[in-house]
């Protein structure tokens, strides 16, 4: 009888390692899509931060300011925090989420 307890623990044990592990997994791939971007300011699409031109609509762009750069720094590490702290929210409609959070 003991044995079956003991046997009983150990199983459960084992799946919440499991769901553990999967947990992060999923941390860490909702951290690897986070990407910081600013918008376009002739197509409003999102646009990496490094880029010269845009990828949409094919305009020359100037490059990030500080001040801008600052802001998209902190909107990215606010999204890695929520992450961290809230678990996984994988947004449904990315595109429309970035608009919201960068700039
Ligand atoms: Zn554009």
């Amino acid at each position: 009888m003991f044995y079956w307890l003991i046997l009983f623990v150990v199983i459960f044990l084992a799946i919440n390692a499991v769901s553990k592990n999967q947990a992060k997994a999923q941390r860490q791939r909702a951290k690897a899509e986070v990407q910081k971007c600013r918008i376009c300011p002739e197509c409003a699409e999102g646009i990496k931060v490094e880029a010269k031109k845009c990828r949409y609509c094919g305009i020359s762009l100037m490059q990030v300011t500080e001040d801008e750069l600052a802001q998209i720094d902190k909107a990215y590490a606010l999204e890695i925090s929520k992450i961290e702290n809230m678990g996984v929210t994988q947004p449904k409609n990315k595109k429309y989420q970035n608009n919201d959070v960068w700039k």
